[in-house]
């Protein structure tokens, strides 16, 4: 049955949700404010499974690469597929601990077909990696801010509406089911909220725990190197082509001014200098901040009180890996159908005792 849904948020997040809702034929209202430092235009778009210090799997990881290849996979979306360039990660080994330790999980069938091991250093006049290292296969980035654009794009295509301003939660009526807009009453059957970090704000959940975590990111430009994957050593960097690369992150808890900094740029400059070779030049920096949670995990849920409102955030610092199988989960949720969501994901977490 169609229904009328009202989405709060177009990042990842609303943005994903909003686009399987309108192809299972709702009526979707998506209300972004869309500044440029929100964390899904800023992001780096990386979708990789082996993260970390030290170099964990990542939870669900194979299930969130299939329901990647899933999502992008739709007949509807298969456009969006030209925002994603699959290219293989590579860690260097900085101890020999670490090439011991990947010896022995290269062969463990749990990372069957996630990684390769380089015994033996890779380009080495660009980068440091005497010991080798470990390629991370089915990975890639995303241009998130060409894809949120398609993404928006598509959702108008295929009948939603996209309204490019923020909605004051004063406006919302959650029992009435009315939104009151400038041009008049808006009535929804269902409302979702995706805001990221502005969820600190959501009087509807005030038991929530997002943490906003700021993220700084680097565009460079090295004219000698030539870097066929993504390097990842204590910082990423991507290969944007033409010589030009995106260079980070940095991590600040508890920080909600999207504002570049200079120790923020320092650092990644330190972490650079220690793993490339090359020269390299500083062309512009920026910053978002990501919507974290203190388990690490998303939150995909349904109101306790009211349960025609919903909510998908905390994705935290993988936004290109979770918002596809999270928008599914709630999408089919919305559609009526019983969806089982993974407790450590789900909204119930805040409010059990
Ligand atoms: C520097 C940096 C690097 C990152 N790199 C990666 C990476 O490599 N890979 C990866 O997967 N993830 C990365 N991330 C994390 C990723 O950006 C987030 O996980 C993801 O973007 C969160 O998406 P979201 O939709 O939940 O939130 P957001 O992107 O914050 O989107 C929320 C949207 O809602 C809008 N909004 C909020 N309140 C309202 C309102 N009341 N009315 C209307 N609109 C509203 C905001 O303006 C915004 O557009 C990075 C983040 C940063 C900051």
């Amino acid at each position: 049955m169609k229904q009328h849904i009202s989405i709060v948020g177009g990042g990842l997040a609303g943005s994903f949700l909003g686009l399987r809702l309108v192809l299972a034929g709702h009526a979707v209202t998506l209300f972004d404010e869309q500044v440029s430092s929100s964390a899904s235009r800023v992001a780096a778009g990386l979708f990789n499974v082996i993260t970390g210090r030290y170099g964990a799997k990542s939870w669900q990881a194979e299930l969130l690469l299939e329901e990647i290849r899933a999502f992008f996979g739709q007949e509807a979306c298969r456009e969006l597929q030209q925002h994603l360039h699959y290219v293989p990660i590579y860690r260097p080994f900085r101890q020999v601990s670490e090439y011991n330790k990947w010896v022995g999980r290269s062969a463990d069938p749990a990372y069957a077909g996630l990684v390769r091991l380089a015994e033996r250093p890779v380009l080495e006049g660009g980068i440091h990696n005497e010991l080798g290292g470990i390629f991370i296969l089915p990975c890639g980035w995303a241009d998130t801010r060409a894809l949120l654009k398609h993404t928006h794009q598509l959702i108008g295509q295929y009948g939603g509406r996209v309204v490019p301003e923020p909605l004051t939660y004063s406006r919302i009526s959650i029992e009435k089911k009315i939104i009151e807009t400038d041009s008049g009453n808006l009535p929804f059957d269902q409302i979702v909220f995706c805001e990221g970090y502005q969820a600190i704000n959501n009087p509807f959940f005030p038991g929530l725990k997002v943490i906003p975590n700021k993220g700084d990111l680097l565009l460079i430009e090295a004219e000698t190197l030539n870097l066929p994957f993504v390097l990842s050593r204590k910082v990423f960097v991507i290969p944007l082509g033409e010589h030009r690369y995106l260079a980070g992150s940095t991590y600040e808890n508890d920080c909600t001014e999207a504002k570049p900094s200079a120790a923020a740029r320092a650092e990644i400059c330190y972490y650079l200098d220690a793993a490339l070779k090359v020269p390299y030049r500083v062309l512009d920096q920026r910053a978002g901040i990501r919507p974290t949670t203190p388990n690490r995990r998303p939150i995909v849920g349904t109101h306790p009180q009211w349960p025609w409102v919903h909510l998908l955030n905390g994705l935290g610092t993988k936004g290109m890996l979770l918002a596809p199988y999270c928008s599914r989960l709630l999408a089919q949720r919305i559609g009526g159908q019983a969806v089982s969501i993974p407790p450590e994901a789900g909204l119930d977490r805040f409010w059990q005792k």
